[in-house]
């Protein structure tokens, strides 16, 4: 038993709280908005912002260790919680993964590829990036999630317009890159270096937002696996990181295998372990935080995670209409997940669900049935 502190209030803290609340923990959660998605299942929500001391304070005086569910909480916050309890993952890895500049120049720095990339700090930086960068993509430093702060720029001049239009903020310029598809790996590491990676997910992303996990990746071969769990297993252990981590990575012709970013905390592509899995990220995540050993990640089943957005409550015009959940749940080893997020809106993460199978092809055949009821694109 026990209290465990989250900060971040969002469906990534709501899962989190079911976890832990199973394992007997309470959960108190920071976060400034009201009705946010983990504070109505938090056991303790302290409406304050990620940067308020007396609601830091708070946070700390009731839980002997806090994480965070939101990569873009300050650094200097959890700084600020680790005086008065444990905080993982630490100030400085958080600090890495928030900032694109940081996490490329770290990643290359371990000799784990990433795309080509150049720093961009002023419109001279911009006249002296290699024109090999083009076509490319502006990526603001900080701050985006679901493709937000990014512009595909195909020269100079358009690289200098999209920079100045985001305020001319820190950015990287990135060469857009043939992917054949994208993957992820989930790790998890305890305080004794104790580490376990998840299995390789392979994921489609709609409008810069992901769509769809599939576990087995159906493209990825046993080397390709290989090496991605292993570039994870590097990333993580060169960060002496504590918590749950995802590593994005891009796979190009030829097998090649590249990082395109990393997350401080449970993933998107991650949900499939809820279901799928002995342990789930969240989970393993308590694990962590409470000192407890970690739990096997194999998979219990074949699964294809499909992402709930907003749009679907749209379908019948502009008037937002919730979907018939009965319709998705005749397929029967379909998992529904919401996030009680009361306002859909396009485009935002409402929920997901996740169709298991025996194998891979008993998967798709569910999800391709839950997708056609719920009005979903699925291949
Ligand atoms: P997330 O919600 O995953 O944090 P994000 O806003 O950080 O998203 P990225 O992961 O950088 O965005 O990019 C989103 C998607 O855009 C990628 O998953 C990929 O499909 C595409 N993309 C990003 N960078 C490149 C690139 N260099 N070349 C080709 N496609 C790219
Ligand atoms: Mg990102
Ligand atoms: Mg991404």
């Amino acid at each position: 038993g026990g209290w465990l502190g989250l900060l971040g209030g969002g469906q990534l803290g709501r899962m989190f709280c079911h976890a832990a609340q199973s394992m007997g923990y309470r959960v108190a959660v920071l976060d400034p908005i009201a009705d946010c998605p983990a504070g109505a299942v938090a056991d303790l929500h302290i409406r304050a912002g990620y940067d308020d001391e007396a609601g830091l304070a708070q946070l700390a005086e009731r839980c002997s260790a806090v994480t965070t569910e939101f990569e873009n909480v300050p650094a200097a916050s959890l700084e600020q919680l680790a005086l008065r309890c444990q905080v993982s993952p630490a100030a400085g890895a958080v600090a890495i993964a928030q900032d694109r500049i940081a996490e490329k120049g770290y990643i290359a720095s371990i000799g784990v590829p990433v795309a080509p990339y150049a720093e961009i700090r002023s419109e001279a930086d911009i006249d002296a990036a290699s024109a090999s960068l083009y076509p490319g993509i502006l990526k603001a430093a900080r701050l985006g999630y679901d493709g937000k702060g990014q512009a595909r720029v195909e020269s100079a001049e358009q690289a200098r317009a999209a920079f100045a239009s985001f305020g001319s903020v820190p950015c990287v310029l990135e060469a857009r890159l043939p992917l054949e598809f994208e993957v992820s790996v989930v790790v998890a590491r305890g305080f004794d270096g104790e580490v376990v990676t998840y299995p390789v997910s392979e994921n489609v992303h709609r409008d810069g937002i992901l769509a769809i996990s599939t576990v087995p990746s159906p493209r990825a071969s046993e080397d390709i696996v290989r090496r991605a769990r292993a570039a994870a297993l590097q990333v993580a252990a060169g960060l002496e990181y504590c918590g749950v981590l995802c590593v994005e990575f891009f796979v190009l012709p030829g097998e090649r295998l590249i990082v395109n970013e990393i997350a401080p905390r449970p993933h998107n592509s991650g949900h499939y372990s809820i279901d799928a899995c002995v342990t789930s990220q969240f989970e393993q995540q308590v694990r962590v935080l409470a000192g407890q050993p970690l739990g096997s990640s194999d998979p219990l089943a074949a699964s294809v995670m499909l992402n709930i957005l907003g749009d679907i409550w749209f379908q019948a015009g502009e008037q937002a209409a919730e979907p018939a959940w009965g319709r998705a749940l005749q397929a029967p080893t379909a998992k529904l997940h919401l996030y009680g997020k009361t306002e859909a809106r396009r485009g935002r993460k409402m929920g997901h669900v996740t169709c298991l199978g025996a194998d891979r092809v008993q998967a798709e055949r569910s999800a391709a049935q839950v997708a056609t009821a719920l009005g979903i694109s699925y291949p």
